[in-house]
């Protein structure tokens, strides 16, 4: 384990500052001190004493990554950084605007390395790994563009984050493409990554963007390169497992899985074992699903006394972080547009941002990826896609978790099963696990989507008959009538019971959710149709709002009116979980036009200040929380959370970045 690079009282001096330097920032290289390294460079002075030309694209065996530098960058340009990304990293907000930082930020840094002699505690790495790509095994595929430079702990808040550069030149793993990246998919990384994470969706972060004035990348035209400064508390990905095991790498496997699990997961004490009846009954039925104990007590086996092993544990704690993930996707309307085995997390993590898009009017059926002809990665089929990839990644741990108590066998660990008919039980017990997590998966999507959407529906309580009467409906009438998924529950958030009380009301306080240039969905049968699911939400808000009256106001009971200081609340509440600022295709786009075609540099800050600060109902002028004032654009920012321009609706991207 490398030391920290700077001693603690340094650091307590840096923090009083509001952060720490670059420099100070305590680095690690756990990652590549725990996993094998590609054994034609063992070493970083292997690697470093060789040409950056001559470490070409190849195979890989028997190794997690390749020692590899970045490429050096002439004229670097930083276009922007993310506040909240300095803050969680421990980085002074000042630390942006130094020399320092802008040579990191497009790899002309090398951490952990000691120049003159050629030795240190670590050097940059790209990862190895394989991945099934629209259904289909795709071999090795790797880190093609992006290169890790160090991990550094938040001493703050002891959080470990892995530090990444995203086009920073070709590795071992780039196969037949250049190794960069362009700007206009570096923009769309930077500003999602830093929303998504604003909104509460786990996903890799964003902190800075480099322009490279010198970087011509052929894609589909020649456009600007660009680096992002990317971080994770790990990279990690299914495909990780994938490729092991497609070349039947058992040690490495399991050398893998005990570092995910020790490493990643802070140890296998941190995995949670199934729950016992006591737990469960203690639970309340909005909070955790609850999970069935289905293995009967005879199948118990192995010297462990257990069915369920600690690779069990890891595959099921993989499994419930991604379907948490999932579902806070399907109540935000967020679509990955590529969820390839090597695009899907080990942590539950949004990862790897190609053509992805939010949800404009609702089409279960869209997705935004131009050439997914199959809508194999459309909204609706998310949620059966990332269980499809998990049990890929069952596959790649079967032979652990089927073990069982029998796992840790000499002979087992040296050289699996003795023979055939060792295999049935044991494949038994893996399909066993397997569904039973599968049980598990949808368990835990459907406690956390019904928490989402119930909190988006401005409700208190969860009852069994919101599914249909609410949300289904909902769903459905929102895409009968073409409306927008994000606009709805912003401006519902806004909607004064008083406004809905009679059906005169509710038809008329439904022509705001239309388009506005939307004659053809906004005529009396649309408006009555959205006016009757508007009365059902009108009532299920009374009676949680209404019957719960603390306030020494008028109680109603259930049955009318919700007291003003408790309809303040709820709009409140709604506004907290209902962003008024969506980065729409749309919007992504006219920012990466202004910033490319016309030198802007200012919409960049903007655009973040919008993503960070998603759910205000306005920004321009108003304080933020260091005690400045936000000077904004006032015009900028309306048209950013009004309508989508019917051009902007429902865009695709192709996967060329
Ligand atoms: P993606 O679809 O962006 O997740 O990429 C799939 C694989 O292709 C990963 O191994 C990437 O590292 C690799 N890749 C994508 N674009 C490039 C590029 N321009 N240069 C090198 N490798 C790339
Ligand atoms: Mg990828």
């Amino acid at each position: 384990m490398a030391a920290p690079s700077s001693s603690s009282l340094e650091y307590a001096f840096h923090q009083q500052q509001g952060g720490s330097t670059l420099a100070a920032l305590p680095k690690s290289w756990h990652f590549t001190s725990s996993l094998p390294a590609d054994p034609l460079f063992p070493s970083p002075a292997d690697s470093h004493k060789t040409p950056r030309d001559e470490i070409r694209p190849r195979q890989v065996r028997g190794a997690l990554f390749t020692w590899v530098r970045p490429e050096t960058q002439k004229d670097p340009e930083l276009l922007a950084v993310s506040p909240a990304a300095m803050r969680d990293l421990g980085l002074a907000l000042s630390e942006a605007e130094t020399e320092d930082f802008k040579q990191m930020a497009v790899g002309n840094r090398i951490y952990g390395w000691d120049l003159e002699s050629l030795s240190g505690p670590g050097y940059p790495w790209a990862q190895c790994y394989g991945g099934f790509q629209f259904g289909d095994w795709a071999g090795q595929l790797g880190d093609g563009r992006a290169i890790s430079l160090f991990e550094s702990t938040n001493p703050a808040t002891g959080v470990r984050y892995e530090v990444q550069l995203k086009g920073a030149g070709m590795t071992p793993y780039s196969r037949f493409a250049d190794g960069k990246a362009v700007l206009r998919s570096s923009i769309r990384e930077f500003v999602v990554s830093e929303y998504l994470n604003a909104i509460g969706i786990p996903t890799t972060r964003a902190l800075a963007l480099s322009l490279l004035p010198h970087s011509r990348v052929r894609r589909e035209t020649m456009e600007p390169g660009a680096i992002v400064v990317r971080f994770a508390q790990s990279w990690l990905r299914f495909g990780n497992f994938d490729l092991l095991r497609a070349r039947g790498d058992r040690a490495l496997i399991r050398q893998l899985a005990t570092y995910v699990a020790e490493d990643v997961f802070g140890g296998w004490d941190k995995l949670r074992g199934r729950l016992d009846d006591a737990e469960k009954s203690s639970q309340s039925p909005n909070s955790q699903p609850k999970v069935r104990r289905s293995v009967p007590k005879d199948a118990i086996e192995g010297p462990e006394g257990a069915e369920e092993n600690r690779f069990a544990r890891l595959y099921r704690e993989i499994v419930r972080r991604n379907a948490l993930t999932v579902a806070k996707w399907q109540a935000y309307g967020f679509m990955n547009g590529v969820l390839n085995t090597d695009n899907t997390s080990i942590l539950g993590l949004s990862i790897d941002f190609g053509p992805f898009a939010f949800m404009d009017n609702f089409d279960p059926a869209y997705t935004p990826n131009h050439d997914d002809h199959f809508l194999r990665y459309s909204y609706r089929n998310q949620p059966t896609i990332i269980w499809w990839n998990l049990v890929r990644l069952a596959e790649a741990l079967g032979e652990l978790l089927g073990a069982a108590g029998a796992c840790d066998d000499p002979s087992f660990v040296a050289n699996g099963l003795k023979d055939e008919a060792a295999a049935a039980p044991l494949i038994a017990r893996a399909e066993r696990l397997i569904d039973q997590a599968g049980e598990e998966y949808k368990a835990v999507f459907l406690a956390e989507y019904k928490r989402l959407m119930t909190a988006r529906l401005g409700l208190l309580t969860f009852r069994d008959s919101d599914f249909d009467s609410l949300f289904s409906t909902l769903l459905d009438t929102l895409e009968a009538l073409s409306l927008d998924f994000n606009l709805f529950f912003r401006r519902l958030s806004g909607l004064k019971l008083s406004a809905i009380a009679t059906d005169a009301d509710r038809e008329a306080a439904a022509a705001q959710f239309f388009y506005s240039d939307d004659a053809t969905h906004n005529d009396s049968a649309g408006r009555q149709r959205l006016a009757s699911w508007l009365d059902a939400w009108r009532s299920r808000v009374v009676a949680d709002w209404g019957t719960l009256e603390t306030w020494g106001e008028s109680a109603s009971g259930g049955s009318g009116a919700v007291s003003p200081s408790r309809e303040e609340e709820r709009i409140a509440a709604m506004k907290a979980v209902n962003p008024n600022f969506v980065p729409r295709g749309w919007i992504l786009d006219e920012i990466i036009r202004r910033v490319e075609k016309e030198g802007e540099r200012d919409v960049l800050k903007r655009v973040m200040h919008l993503g960070l600060h998603p759910f205000e109902d306005s920004w321009a002028g108003r304080e933020f929380e260091n005690g400045e004032v936000y000077e904004g654009d006032r015009e900028e920012e309306v048209r950013w959370t009004s309508d989508v321009p019917r051009m902007g609706r429902a865009m695709q991207c192709s996967c060329s970045s």
